[in-house]
């Protein structure tokens, strides 16, 4: 390929979203300014102009100089949206994700930035009295009266625009008349301080975590806080988040999207003394454009969010915490696929600074490296309350009576603790009144047509819903194949739970949890408050209640169903199974009651259940590894999927084996074409084609080679795929 070169003016590399792999070269708009990598430029592209970030300058390009644009304007004044680090940083993510770099780039910027009209919003500001002004304000206010309305708003310290906005409608007037008067000040805001609440004493376990972790803070460390729930991991975060404030540090703490609660950002401004600022995608695009700024002029000092907050720029990041580091939630599924838990540890490594991944269930790949030395394991064993942990009790299905799901020795236990007037947490991961409906005289069921799934019966709102594609039917009343009366609904949901528990117990309070029931916003912690009371009342939800709320008088929990992942044919259903129940078995006896949990299954045999019920969840994820390593799966070995959708699936099956022909040769191995677990979806047939190697080099010098050559397979353009590096799902 020819290069070339241009000795008067630098070329601009510069990502636009759009899904092509490879970045784009311009000329300065101008000779007068000199642009920087990191800024926010806009461009003509074909017949349009579209907004794009220059990653790089260079003073070469494939093309001649003469057939390229210059670039239109710079928005933002040529203030930065990317420190060199975050460039850095997402580089090596669209290398190793494999994926179009304007997108991965874009979508590091709040929503707003990634439109042409979008700015850097001014930094908050406040206003307060200036000594002439303090002056000003003891005399009577003669006509200045609506002057002296504001002035009074700041008798007792600063006063943001918002305390202003409130005297009167016409108070940017009169903010303009006192501050030509020299009578108020404008300064950046600053965030509330309040008194930092003491914390408890530390157990010994947490007090070692603490100590090793603050030892280590020049440099990249990785720590696997390895607690079970309520040993007071988060206790450990504010201690060292203390330590890292103090030295003038930002942080950024990292949950699952459902962990994000109004409990959890509380305790952090109780403790800590001032508000943190809160990222997620449920904001409006304004506030996450606000939380982007703060996060970005340092005057954010604590930043929690899930997924998306990593990259945010920070200039003065000094630690990234990742609650429930095992949390799927923090795999990006579609689009730019990334593990935010990887690029988290990368990022801390490419700063220099500690990260900490806290969880009661590792991972495999993360146990596997703390196995291995590369991170330094702190374990917390004892519940910090004094709490005693949960006693498991596994109840045999074969040969039970049951009832909506719940067999006659677990609806005995339930009626026993709401005997003794306390809660419990009936458990069971399916929305919806039935996972099916079918015909009782001919066997006919209700599929979604676009899906391989059947369709949840909701019964309260009549319909049949696919959880995959949301298409909804009406409930048939006469059987569609045969005409017979027999449509019946087949399992449970907790609707049905629902129903079933409140005919049972009919003077007991019922609370569901599930996506169906917690639809509004505030509706989950108005829920989580009347548990609170601590009266004694059942609740009935899905994995919505398995995580991060602290419930003290719940004492029994049943586990449903769990019976699908033990032989599923997902080689991480059992570690996620896993993960599940002892997350869900964390949720009982947290206070001083003693708690119990009962596990309904048909088969109480199985060896990793047992493991992980008699030794628990470190032992269980021991025998995991070993099984994983015998048959070369992941964490001892390293994957990558090209996966591929299309209406037809003769397109995809033409492409994946085209592509599988043209793999380059090397120490990596392709196997399949393989369907998707679920082959159709939305209407589309999805295969896949995995790539596999026993190093992470190999897999990557492969796929790169691999990558040149499928963009160009006339296939290719009949069907959609992606690279799926590191995948999770199948
Ligand atoms: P985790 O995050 O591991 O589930 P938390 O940090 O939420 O645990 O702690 C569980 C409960 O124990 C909380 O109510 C917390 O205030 C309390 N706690 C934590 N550490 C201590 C301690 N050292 N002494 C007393 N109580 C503690
Ligand atoms: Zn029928
Ligand atoms: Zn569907």
């Amino acid at each position: 390929m020819v290069m070339h070169r241009s000795s008067k003016q630098p070329i601009l590399k510069v990502a636009l979203a759009v899904p092509l792999r490879r970045l784009f070269d311009y000329l300065p708009a101008d000779n007068d300014t000199v642009p920087q990598a990191g800024q926010r430029v806009i461009v003509p592209f074909g017949r349009r102009t579209m907004p794009g970030v220059i990653v790089e300058i260079s003073d070469q390009s494939e093309l001649p100089l003469d057939k390229l644009s210059r670039l239109i304007e710079y928005p933002d004044d040529g203030q930065l949206v990317f420190t060199s680090e975050s460039l850095a940083l997402l580089h090596w993510c669209w290398r190793y994700y494999k994926h179009a770099p304007g997108e991965v780039v874009f979508s590091a910027l709040p929503p707003l930035l990634r439109k042409p009209g979008g700015a850097i919003p001014p930094l908050p500001v406040q206003y307060r009295l200036t000594p002439g002004g303090e002056v000003r304000q003891q005399q009577p206010p003669g006509r200045l009266k609506a002057q002296m309305r504001l002035l009074d708003v700041m008798t007792n310290g600063a006063a943001t625009e918002a305390d202003l906005r409130a005297v009167s409608s016409s108070w940017k007037k009169s903010l303009a008349k006192v501050m030509e008067q020299q009578w108020v000040s404008c300064e950046p805001q600053q965030s509330a301080k309040l008194d930092p609440g003491p914390g408890p004493a530390l157990m010994d376990e947490q007090q070692r975590a603490v100590n090793d972790i603050c030892a280590n803070l020049q440099g990249f460390h990785c720590h696997l806080l390895d607690g079970i729930t309520g040993s007071g991991k988060t206790e450990v975060y504010l201690q060292v988040l203390e330590k890292i404030l103090a030295q003038g540090g930002q942080a950024l703490l990292l949950v699952p999207e459902i962990g994000l609660t109004p409990q959890l950002v509380n305790r952090f401004r109780k403790r800590l003394g001032f508000e943190p600022v809160v990222t997620h995608s449920g904001l409006s695009e304004g506030q996450r454009l606000q939380a982007w700024a703060a996060a970005r002029s340092g005057l954010a000092r604590l930043v929690i969010g899930t997924r998306s907050a990593l990259f945010l720029p920070m200039s003065e990041l000094q630690i990234i915490i990742l609650d429930e580091e095992h949390d799927a939630s923090f795999k990006q599924q579609d689009g730019f696929r990334y593990s935010s838990r990887d690029v988290a540890v990368k990022r801390a490594a490419g700063l220099e600074v500690p990260v900490i991944l806290g969880t009661a269930t590792p991972s495999l790949e993360t146990f596997n490296n703390a196995l291995n030395k590369r991170y330094s394991w702190h374990r917390l064993r004892r519940r910090a309350t004094g709490a005693s942990e949960p006693r498991w009790r596994v109840l045999d299905l074969i040969q039970q009576t049951m009832n909506g799901g719940i067999s006659a020795k677990a609806m005995q236990s339930i009626a026993d603790t709401l005997g003794r007037d306390e809660q419990v947490l009936v458990f069971l991961n399916r929305r919806g009144y039935a996972p099916v409906i079918l015909c009782h005289e001919c066997g006919w069921h209700g599929a979604c047509q676009r899906c391989d799934a059947n369709m949840t019966w909701h019964r309260s709102s009549g319909r049949l819903l696919c959880h995959h594609c949301d298409s909804a039917a009406r409930v048939p009343v006469m059987c569609p194949e045969c005409g017979a009366d027999a449509i019946q609904g087949a399992g449970e949901g907790t609707e049905q739970l629902e129903q079933m528990l409140g005919k049972a117990f009919p003077d007991t309070p019922l609370l569901r949890f599930d996506r169906d029931s917690v639809r509004k916003k505030g509706e989950f912690d108005r829920l989580a408050e009347q548990v609170k009371t601590g009266e004694s009342c059942l609740l009935v939800g899905t994995q919505m209640l398995a995580k991060g709320h602290h419930f003290p008088k719940v004492t029994l929990v049943v586990i449903v169903n769990l019976d699908q992942a033990l032989y599923s044919a997902d080689f991480r259903a059992l570690e996620r199974m896993g993960q599940l129940m002892m997350q869900v078995a964390g949720r009982a006896g947290r206070d001083q009651l003693p708690g119990e949990v009962i596990l309904q299954t048909h088969y109480p045999q199985h060896a990793s259940l047992q493991t992980l019920l008699a030794s628990g969840y470190e032992a269980f994820a021991d025998e995991l590894c070993t099984d994983r390593q015998t048959a070369c799966l992941p964490p001892f070995s390293y994957q990558a999927l090209l996966r591929s959708d299309a209406i037809q699936k003769d397109d995809v099956l033409t492409f994946l084996n085209q592509a599988k022909q043209c793999f380059p040769g090397g120490e990596a191995q392709v196997y399949g074409p393989f369907p998707a677990m679920m082959e159709r979806r939305s209407g589309r047939t999805r295969w896949y084609v995995l790539v596999q190697a026993g190093s992470r080099s190999a897999l990557h010098r492969q796929l790169d080679d691999w990558l040149l050559v499928l963009q160009n397979l006339p296939s290719a353009r009949k069907v959609r795929w992606a690279v799926d590096v590191d995948p999770q799902d199948y």
